[in-house]
C-alpha cells in the first residue's frame, strides 16, 4: 500500500505542472489595494515590499507574481518555486509541492522499513563471515543495508527541513529572502500554513489529490495570490 502511494505521488509530482505564469500577467488591482494595506507591515521590515510586489522577468518578458521565480533549467518562471528537483525531472512549485512532500515522506518510510527488515541479517553478517558458503549472500545484504540506511538518513534530513519550511510557510528559495526578517509575512500560523499546501480535507492529506473545493477556495494552491499575515489579522 505504501509503495502504491509512493509511486502515485512520484508520478503526480513528475507529471503535474508546478505552475506557470499566465501570458501578459500583471498584478491585479486587488493586489495593489492589498499592497497599501501591508504598507504598515512593510515599514517593519525592509524586505516586505521587495518580495511582495513580484515584478518583471526579463527572460520570459512577462510579469512575475509574488513568490514566483525563474528556473534556469526549465527556462521559465515557476509559481511559488521551491526548487528544481533532479529526482523528479521537474520543478517543484505551487501546484505540486504537496505531491513532492508526500513522495519524500513515503520514500523515507519505505527505506526505513527496508533498513529495519535487513537489520537482523546485517547483525548476523558479522557472525557468519567465516562461513564461506553464504559469503556472497551476506555481502549483498550488507551492502543493501548500508545503502538503505544512508539513504534513509539523508531523506530524514530533507523531511525535517521541509517540515520546518512547511510550518513557517517558506519555500527553499525564500529562506535567503527571509534572513533578517523578524515576522515572515506569509506565516499564517502552523495550521493555516499546512492547509495552504495540503488543503483542508483531512481525508486527502495522505493522498496526492486536492478536493475541488480546496482548489477553488485556497488561492495558494493555484500559485498566483497568497494571503499574508495582514490579511488574516485584518
Ligand atoms: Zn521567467
Ligand atoms: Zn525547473
Amino acid at each position: 500500500m505504501q509503495l502504491v502511494l509512493l509511486l502515485w505521488s512520484y508520478i503526480r509530482v513528475v507529471l503535474k505542472d508546478p505552475g506557470s505564469v499566465p501570458e501578459n500577467w500583471r498584478a491585479v488591482s486587488g493586489e495593489e489595494s492589498l499592497e497599501v494595506g501591508t504598507s504598515l507591515a512593510a515599514a517593519e521590515d525592509g524586505f516586505e515590499r521587495r518580495s511582495r510586489g513580484g515584478g518583471y522577468c526579463i527572460h520570459c518578458q512577462n510579469g512575475k507574481p509574488p513568490r514566483c521565480h525563474h528556473c534556469s533549467i526549465c527556462q521559465r518562471c515557476v509559481l511559488k518555486m521551491d526548487h528544481h528537483c533532479v529526482w523528479v525531472v521537474n520543478c517543484v512549485g505551487a501546484c505540486n509541492y504537496k505531491f513532492f512532500l508526500l513522495f519524500l515522506l513515503y520514500t523515507f518510510l519505505e527505506t526505513t522499513m527496508v533498513t529495519i527488515v535487513l537489520l537482523p541479517s546485517f547483525i548476523n553478517f558479522f557472525g557468519e563471515a567465516k562461513n564461506h558458503s553464504s559469503a556472497a549472500k551476506s555481502a549483498i545484504i550488507f551492502l543493501a543495508f548500508v545503502l538503505n540506511f544512508a539513504f534513509a538518513l539523508s531523506l530524514l534530513c530533507f523531511v525535517v527541513m521541509h517540515a520546518s519550511l512547511l510550518s513557517s510557510n517558506t519555500t527553499s528559495v525564500e529562506v535567503h529572502e527571509k534572513k533578517g526578517v523578524i515576522r515572515w509575512k506569509y506565516d499564517l500560523g502552523r495550521k493555516k500554513n499546512f492547509e495552504q499546501v495540503f488543503g483542508t480535507k483531512k481525508s486527502l492529506w495522505l493522498f496526492p489529490l486536492f478536493s475541488e473545493d480546496d482548489l477553488e477556495k485556497i488561492p495558494a494552491l493555484r500559485g498566483l495570490e497568497f494571503p499574508t499575515r495582514s490579511d488574516v489579522d485584518a
